[in-house]
């Protein structure tokens, strides 16, 4: 099989790392090396923020209005819609995710693009009606600065786009570091974006692993704001990195999300919410619901329903349009996974289905849709952010037990409640403490719905109108527009 080898993309400019260092990429379905990536160095990191800074202080992008930027957005949404089968197709081959997920989401993504650039020219400040005579103060929302932008490998298409789109319609430059896991997308994207036409230095993309390039792109002196989305432990890095540039930092984190269902839900609808929480993207998303809290009166059909469906998901190539789960983006995911099961099985969990590499899968990193029944949360697949299609089970009696278990963690993303109760779904969506709630849907997305949670699950919001104020800062503007010159502030009238 023949091996991609792909280039940073900085200034406008496809090239090698300063030292020509390269890192394999494998394709996870395989386990085989399918790309290269160049492992941006010191140097290079430098100067793909000092492109960014130039482009954004001085460059033809500083000189450009608000509308125009926009018109570059909308130019580049129309080519990435065009490419969209493509970047999935790659997106797939790189890190194993489901083609019907990665082309669509690329798809899709194009929209992202869209909304931003209809925004790029709506972003204005204030008049205040301000306490003191003779003075007219505004507000203006300027460009926050250079934003680093750190994507993981789980949809990278997707977590660039809502960090580009809010980013450029604001009037930043950026410089996006993939994953060392599965850089070609960035790097594939890089094409794209060449041929929309942005002044050199607007949207450079890098690949390197996280020491020392991300290390050094979040501390640099001239980023001035960092967009991160990954794990817990990467966080606190990047969160001590920006002491030096003491750069605001937004966080997209995991969850250990709750989707709870009531005796009066629709179940053939609340064991879709439950599969398609679980086992879409193999279970590798931030907002997966992998605690599921069922009622009494409905759990043991559920646990019959999901086992069989979960039996019932077809695994294989996630480039083959048959397969329903892919592989597992890495060993590590692959492992963690085999050992939590172990774990929670020997700590009084039930495993009714998977838990083990699926029979007549020898290579890639594949695993069973897994569900295990737990008696409580001091199990541990019911704490720990699994990243894997690993399913837990809750029982509970009323809803005050239901709200007392889903807030029973340290992350704080998304939550699913399924009831055909109304007023339940409304009193139980102001309970949970999550910064998304789905009422009878699950993971549903929109470039013009924020995202994003609190706790463990990090801080900030991205897409919607919300994530415009993570890109831009506050001048106050104090004019004076009294006839009379400014008084000496030591004689006293
Ligand atoms: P990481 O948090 O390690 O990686 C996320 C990104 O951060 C990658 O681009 C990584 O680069 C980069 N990075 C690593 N170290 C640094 C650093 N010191 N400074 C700046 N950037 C850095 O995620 P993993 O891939 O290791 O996954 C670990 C766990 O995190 C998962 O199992 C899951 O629980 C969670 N996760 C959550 C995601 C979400 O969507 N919220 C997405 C991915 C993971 P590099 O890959 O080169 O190290």
């Amino acid at each position: 099989m023949s091996v991609t080898d792909y280039q940073l993309y900085i200034n406008g400019e496809f090239c090698d790392a300063s030292d020509g260092s390269r890192f394999d990429s494998i394709n996870p379905s395989t386990g085989e090396v399918w790309a290269t990536a160049p492992a941006a160095t010191e140097q290079d990191v430098d100067r793909a923020v000092k492109a960014a800074h130039h482009a954004m202080f001085e460059g033809e992008w500083s000189k450009m209005t608000a509308t125009q930027r926009g018109h570059l957005l909308f130019k580049l949404a129309d080519a990435v819609a065009e490419v969209a089968q493509d970047l999935g197709s790659i997106e797939t081959t790189d890190s194993g995710k489901l083609a019907a997920e990665t082309r669509g989401q690329s798809a899709y993504v194009a929209d992202y693009y869209r909304y931003y650039g209809g925004m790029a020219d709506k972003i204005q400040g204030d008049v205040l009606p301000i306490d003191k005579p003779d003075m007219h103060v505004y507000t203006r929302r300027e460009p926050i600065g250079v934003v680093a932008a750190i994507v993981p490998w789980n949809a990278e298409m997707f977590l660039t786009a809502t960090k580009v789109g809010p980013a450029l319609a604001a009037g930043c430059a950026v410089v996006i570091k993939a994953s060392e896991i599965a850089p070609a997308p960035i790097l594939e994207f890089a094409k794209v974006v060449d041929q929309v036409g942005f002044p050199p230095g607007v949207i450079n993309l890098i690949t390197g692993f996280g020491e020392p390039c991300g290390r050094i792109l979040t501390s640099h002196k001239q980023v001035s704001k960092v967009a991160f989305t990954g794990g817990a432990d990467t966080a606190r890095h990047v969160i001590a990195n920006t002491a030096n540039n003491f750069a605001p930092v937004s966080l997209e984190l995991g969850g250990k999300s709750p989707l709870v269902i009531f005796d009066d839900a629709d179940l053939e609808g609340a064991v879709n919410g439950a599969v398609a929480g679980n086992f879409g993207a193999s279970g590798q998303s931030c907002v997966a619901g992998s605690r599921v809290i069922v009622q009494a009166g409905v759990y043991d059909r559920f646990i019959e329903m999901v086992t069989e469906r979960a039996q019932a998901i077809r695994l294989g190539d996630p480039l083959d349009d048959d397969t329903q789960m892919g592989p597992l983006a890495t060993q590590v995911q692959y492992d963690r996974c085999i050992s939590v099961v172990a774990a929670s099985a020997s700590e009084g969990a039930t495993i009714h289905t998977g838990g083990k590499r699926p029979d007549g899968f020898e290579t890639g990193w594949y695993f069973e849709p897994t569900v295990i029944a737990c008696p409580d949360q001091t199990i541990t697949s019911t704490r720990v952010e699994l990243f894997g299609p690993v399913m837990s089970v809750l029982k509970f009696e009323n809803e005050e037990d239901a709200i007392g278990l889903a807030n029973d963690t340290e992350f704080g993303l998304g939550a699913g409640i399924f009831t055909n109760n109304l007023a339940r779904a409304h009193r139980v969506s102001e309970k949970i403490h999550s910064g998304i709630v789905w009422v009878n849907t699950y993971r549903a997305i929109s470039p013009i719905a924020p995202f994003g949670g609190f706790g463990n699950s990090g801080y900030g919001r991205e897409a919607g109108v919300d994530a415009i104020h993570e890109f831009t800062r506050t001048k106050t503007v104090w004019i004076n527009t009294s006839p009379e010159p400014m008084a000496n502030p030591f004689v006293m009238r």
